[in-house]
């Protein structure tokens, strides 16, 4: 069963093709067939295409494309065409799984898409503008390409819907609770993808455990999953709220913007801007929204880039601890995505909050291809490192509806 996954952005398209006739155990780890994403960052006027088969190598254009659906429609001929061929044609491909950002009160499952759902898509864009406009027109562009074909939507928010009353809804006017302005919480599949992994990894059932998921990447995010449900997360009624992030600034005091407004003109648009856009690692070190940058400005004694670390990491701990007051316990805490899966020095520096837990790491820290236990063997909690999978869970929960 050939599984096209789609995880459309504003500024890149990540795509892969899954075999999943081979069963779909519950945290197995997928292997992509052919991958691919396009870079529309790359520069003004073009796009950049990688390609690449499973174990063969990344074929790289550049293309003269400022159309999404154009360059989507490249991406897709480098499934039959070229170095990287993997079908002889596009009709082998039986369900498209798509990454939806925000699915608002309606939809806390995958479901197949139809007028209604694009509709449903289309009016929650005012909630996440640059995510749920890229998400339908990615949808729209596969409609294009590949006609009938069933196309999926697997939401980020979907994982949190269970979340209790009290930690979804905002002190704010009652009216707020019957508008549905409360916390949805995002990188759902990607939360729940890595609390599955790491009870595969400890042996355990994961309905016995509390777990702490660290989703740290250029957006970031926390969850508590207890028994393998979210009881709280850090990102809210958009994508804005929580942790401090590459160009976002997470949570802030909401009087700061009321200052803003009353004192400057401020305007929405700027406003927007500022907190999306020129905030977190990005606005504060004035460097980059890259970690990488903004450590190596730090290591160089760049006064502005250490504040920036200092509190990505204050802002780190502080909301783990809040998720780990929600979990009341925690026997594992999980580090993924960019962030997450690649820097010591947050492992480091995140942990040390918790040694008071008799949570403790190894000595030697290093980087590995594989999901890795980086807890000292007498940690009473463990620390692991799980690459996300989610282009691979979706073609997962792709299967299980299509089944
Ligand atoms: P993601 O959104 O999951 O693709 O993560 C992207 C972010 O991960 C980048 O902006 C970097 O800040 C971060 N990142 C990637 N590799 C590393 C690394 N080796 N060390 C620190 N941060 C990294």
């Amino acid at each position: 069963m050939k599984i096209f996954v789609l995880n459309a952005g504003s500024s890149s398209h990540k795509s892969c093709l899954f075999d999943l006739s081979q069963g779909n155990a519950i945290g197995q780890i997928n292997r992509p067939l052919w991958q691919a994403a396009l870079d529309w960052t790359h520069a003004e006027g073009s796009v950049e295409l990688t390609a690449s088969k499973s174990g063969g190598e990344a074929v790289t254009q550049v293309l003269p494309l400022t159309d999404k659906a154009e360059g989507l429609q490249a991406l897709v001929q480098t499934l039959v065409q070229g170095p990287t061929k993997v079908l002889d044609d596009l009709s082998e491909i039986v369900a498209v799984g798509h990454r939806v950002v925000h699915g608002g009160r309606d939809y806390q499952q995958p479901v197949v898409i139809d007028a209604g759902v694009k509709e449903t898509i289309r009016q929650l864009i005012s909630l996440a503008p640059a995510h749920n406009l890229a998400n339908l027109q990615g949808i729209e562009a596969m409609e294009h390409l590949l006609g009938e074909v069933p196309q999926v939507a697997v939401f980020d928010t979907a994982f949190h819907a269970s979340m209790p009353e009290a930690a979804a809804t905002y002190p704010g006017p009652y009216d707020w609770v019957e508008q549905g302005i409360r916390r949805y919480g995002f990188h759902g599949i990607s939360h729940q993808y890595v609390a599955q992994r790491a009870a595969q990894m400890l042996g355990q059932n994961l309905e016995d455990l509390k777990m702490l998921t660290c989703h740290l990447g250029n957006g970031c995010s926390l969850a508590a999953v207890k028994g393998g449900i979210s009881v709280d997360t850090t990102m809210g009624f958009t994508p804005l709220d929580g942790l401090m992030m590459g160009s976002r600034s997470g949570s802030v005091d909401p009087g700061i913007l009321i200052y803003l407004m009353r004192q400057e003109g401020c305007g929405v648009d700027h406003l927007d801007h500022l907190l999306n856009k020129t905030s977190g690692l990005k606005g504060l070190s004035g460097l980059s929204n890259d970690l990488r940058v903004v450590v190596e400005a730090m290591e160089q004694g760049n006064t502005q880039a250490q504040l920036a670390v200092d509190v990505f990491i204050h802002r780190l701990r502080r909301e783990m601890g809040s998720m780990i007051a929600s979990l009341g316990g925690l026997d594992a805490v999980v580090f993924t995505a960019g962030i997450g899966e690649n820097s010591p020095l947050v492992w480091q520096r995140a942990c040390e909050g918790f040694d008071f837990l008799g949570l403790k790491l190894k000595d030697d820290l290093e980087r590995a291809k594989d999901d890795q236990d980086i807890a000292a063997a007498d940690s009473r909690v463990r620390v692991l490192v799980i690459h996300t999978q989610e282009e691979g869970a979706i073609a997962q929960a792709c299967h299980a509806l299509l089944q």
